[in-house]
């Protein structure tokens, strides 16, 4: 008799580096093994020293013969080691949604043509990429499609299920003689311009849930009302005919701003080869009912190489532009132009980590002094903060209501808590237990397995 295994590789009880694997007994003895998602994890350094990059720990998997690798979406954290783990690994079948899979082969191609341009050892080779995306490697499936991906086992069957957070993003659904595993990916449950949020599978309900708890431990203002409080600040500062900087994250981020900001009826221009490329994906690669499909505006100007000096030296213009903590790319070419003004503005769209220039930013009072860098030069200067500075959650992750709510109405026996911290995994789960769920609640994590699922 055996049950199933869960081990987070990565991003277990931390956010970063995301990797998990999955042991699942076939009912003879023997297991097949999972690997989903295989990410990195970044500090951006000073402007002095580089920043680490941390991988996942796939010791474990040494020796193994790796059945199936599941991507659940095209975020670094996630996706920024899947070519050496597929290396490692070639025997795996490899699986994900369409559009994760063309998100991946633009990134991975930035990846490799930014460590080129600053002379860094990339982490994987152009080979490692081609290797990836060989003929009939990897496996994409559709909404609402189960898939039996081992011939003579009718037992096994997966299914991807759209979880809302970015385009592409799906939960793997797997039905095992073990019972059934959801595994979330990152999940948002509310809408966002760019993507319907998740809804509860209609055809499965999970005995097992993996489920991410990145904001376990609070709610975020409600979208709608972020929203308008940005358009007003951002109308004010172009109005007294300032000059608004918005850093966003090109992933999607930047093409949600965009929208936000064009429906309002502002003119935006969107910087930098990437964002373009990633806005082009979002409107054209679409595979479920959650994906918005319309993703043009005519407010939406993408600059050209000539067009930069007329907006940098213009008034009253709005730049959303990667990267979206401003320690690179054009983000911090405008910043350094515009944040010595006290007419202009720096309007953040997302998270700032600890140790980047965005955060620095955040934390400063006016008048005081910070180095910044122009990417196109690589030149750094002292510049004096004199801009105003705010910051606005359009978090694309399930908060704290959100999550309970749809765990709720999911109603595994068993739910494991990962890419959090432990204060959010304690803080839900007293939600959850004060609202009357009964099973088990665990954390995962990193390097500790957890045994799962029903005996077989
Ligand atoms: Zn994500």
């Amino acid at each position: 008799m055996a049950r199933a295994e869960f081990t987070a590789l990565g991003g277990g009880d931390c956010i970063g580096n995301s990797c998990y694997f999955f042991k699942v007994p076939k009912g003879d003895g023997t297991f097949y093994h999972i690997v989903v998602d295989c990410g990195v994890a970044f500090d951006a350094g000073t402007m002095d020293a580089p920043g680490q990059t941390y991988i996942p720990d796939l010791e474990i998997l040494n020796g193994i013969k790796i059945d199936l690798i599941i991507l659940t979406h095209a975020h670094a954290d996630h996706d920024g080691y899947m070519p050496i783990l597929v290396r490692k690994h070639p025997e795996a079948m490899v699986i994900m949604t369409e559009p994760t899979g063309q998100i991946l082969a633009v990134k991975l191609e930035d990846v490799l043509k930014i460590a080129k341009k600053y002379n860094r050892a990339p982490l994987f080779t152009a080979d490692d990429v081609e290797f990836l995306f060989e003929e009939g490697r990897i496996k994409t499936l559709d909404q609402g499609e189960w898939a039996s991906p081992f011939e003579n086992d009718p037992h096994f069957q997966i299914s991807l299920h759209p979880s809302g957070h970015t385009r592409g993003a799906a939960s793997v659904l797997m039905r095992t003689l073990a019972g059934n595993f959801m595994f979330s990916g990152d999940v948002s449950l509310h809408d966002l311009p760019t993507v319907l949020g998740a809804t509860i599978p209609v055809d499965f309900r999970p005995d097992f849930l993996v489920t991410e708890m990145t904001y376990g431990g609070h709610n975020q203002p409600p979208r709608k009302s972020e929203e308008e409080r940005f358009i007003m600040k951002v109308e004010e500062v172009v109005g007294r005919g300032g000059n608004v900087l918005i850093p966003a994250f090109a992933m999607g981020r930047a093409t949600d701003v965009a929208l936000v900001l064009a429906k309002a009826g502002l003119e935006v221009y969107v910087a930098g080869a990437l964002t373009f490329k990633m806005a082009r994906l979002f409107g054209s690669a679409t595979w479920c009912d959650r994906d918005v499909k319309d993703l043009s505006h005519p407010n939406i100007k993408f600059l050209r190489e000539g067009d930069y000096d007329n907006v940098i030296n213009g008034q009253g213009n709005i730049v959303i532009a990667s990267s979206g903590m401003m320690d690179f790319g054009w983000s911090s070419t405008f910043a350094k132009a515009w944040m010595s003004d006290p007419m202009n503005a720096v309007c953040f769209s997302g998270y700032l980590a600890e140790d980047t220039f965005g955060k620095r930013v955040s934390d400063m009072k006016p008048g005081q002094k910070i180095r910044v860098r122009n990417h196109k030069t690589g030149e750094t200067e002292s510049i004096t903060l004199r801009s105003e500075v705010y910051e606005f959650c359009f978090s694309a992750h399930a908060d704290q209501t959100e999550l309970a709510d749809w765990m709720l109405a999911l109603s595994p026996s068993e739910i494991v808590g990962i890419h959090c911290e432990r204060p959010g995994y304690e803080a839900l789960s007293k939600v959850l237990a004060d609202r009357g769920f009964k099973g088990s609640i665990r954390l995962g994590e990193n390097g500790k397995t957890l045994i799962v699922g029903y005996e077989v």
